[in-house]
């Protein structure tokens, strides 16, 4: 099978292709793809020889996203079919204990910038490239038909602008079946959660904390006073709470989020009036605690990713230093801290390094008792390492 529209590599740059890696640089081509719409399914070459197929986004610095490496194979709605039921079918062998997980995790599925979240009966799509909108019809269907049980599929694309590799928000839309409730409410190892789909963060919900909100709730154990810095709804204080924390402080810049993480707490049988919610920001309530002499006996900081690009790698380092060295200082002798880097390229050692160095600068003892990467809903596909971003770390102080 050859494609009508071919794109041709510059001399020397198929190899990472050929390794399996799944992105085409704009400056890998030896000729811009002119004339083309976004979507179009191209062929990319060497010379003569075919290297990989994919869709084409040309107004990406990643212009082609590959799909696959076999010439054989057409992209064509089978094609998305049988990459959502290879996705799925992992999901329904690993994942227990939640009826909200990823479905389908872009890259590292065979399918890029594709982003599935299922929550409870609803599943949510979020495309991250211009050059999906067009197959976007065939990757609803194949959800629906592989799940066979969902109620409705919402999405929420994500187009990203060239100056921002996180992207803009777009707004929702019904994509198939039933409007989604103003909140579908999960349960996540015993613990249920209200996630706002249409309007939350992502899709709704950080899903790739999951089992790290579970390894909360036993490490709260005879842990009285907890901090919950970048706390979203609140996932990570009501393990602490239901684990045994009596008091909580969760800190977030997000109001509506917070008003969530109240609800959650009543959900669940707690009553928020016993916690704390503080609207705002984690430095500055890291340094007024400071301050006050305050110090918690379990500690987490789970920020948002600090390096969108590899030139901000530097600036991360010092940011995860600084931001670890004011958690150490609120963290009581014997206290541990849970504190995590979703920035994809931090590698775990680095972050490592830039919480030693905040210990070290404090003169604090810092055992590590654990260490954890993202869940198996969250796979890594080891052509790209890109897609290993999750990284957390539980130390306890000396
Ligand atoms: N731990 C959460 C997810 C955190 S995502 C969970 O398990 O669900 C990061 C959060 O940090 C977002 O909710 C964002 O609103 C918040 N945030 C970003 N900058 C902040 C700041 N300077 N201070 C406090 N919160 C901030």
């Amino acid at each position: 099978m050859r494609n009508e529209a071919r794109l041709e590599l510059q001399k020397d740059l198929a190899r990472h292709l050929r390794a399996g890696h799944p992105w085409v640089f704009k400056k890998a081509l030896a000729r811009p793809a002119k004339g083309l719409p976004a979507g179009t399914i191209v062929d990319v070459v060497e010379g003569d020889r075919f290297v990989a197929r994919g869709y084409l986004d040309p107004h990406s610095a990643i212009v082609v996203r590959i799909l696959t490496r076999d010439e054989g194979e057409a992209v064509d709605a089978a094609f998305w079919r049988r990459r959502v039921a290879r996705a799925i079918a992992l999901r329904r062998e690993l994942v227990t204990g939640t009826d909200a997980y990823r479905l389908v995790h872009g890259e590292s599925d065979g399918l890029p910038g594709v982003v599935v979240d299922r929550y409870d009966r609803f599943a949510v799509l979020k495309l991250y490239s211009a050059g999906l909108t067009p197959h976007r019809a065939d990757i609803v269907e194949a959800v629906r038909a592989e799940c066979g049980d969902l109620a409705g599929v919402y999405g929420r694309d994500e187009v990203p602008r060239d100056d921002d590799d996180e992207g803009s928000e777009g707004a929702g839309r019904v994509l198939w079946g039933a409007e989604p409730p103003e909140h579908v409410t999960i349960d996540e190892h015993g613990m249920k959660l209200l996630v706002d789909v249409r309007r939350g963060q992502k899709t709704g919900l950080f899903l790739d904390q999951r089992e790290n909100r579970h390894l909360v709730r036993t490490l709260a154990r005879g842990r009285p006073e907890a901090l919950n810095l970048f706390s979203y709804t609140g996932g990570f204080s009501l393990s602490a709470a239901l684990g045994g924390s009596s008091h909580v402080v969760s800190c977030d810049l997000d109001k509506d989020a917070l008003a969530l993480a109240r609800r959650n707490f009543s959900e669940n049988g707690l009553d928020p009036a016993d916690h704390a919610f503080a609207a705002g920001d984690a430095f500055d309530l890291l340094a007024n605690y400071k301050r006050q002499g305050r110090r918690f006996d379990l500690v987490i900081c789970d920020p948002p990713a600090f390096a969108k690009s590899q030139k901000a790698v530097e600036g991360a380092l010092a940011g995860y230093a600084s931001l670890n060295r004011a958690a150490l200082q609120v963290l009581a002798p014997g206290g541990l801290l849970v504190t995590c880097s979703c920035s994809a390229r931090v590698t775990a050692e680095q972050f490592t390094e830039a919480v030693k160095e905040a210990a070290f600068k404090l003169h604090v003892e810092l055992a590590l008792v654990a260490e954890t990467r993202q869940p198996y809903d969250h796979p890594v596909s080891l052509q790209f390492r890109e897609g290993r971003y999750l990284k957390a770390l539980v130390l306890r102080r000396g």
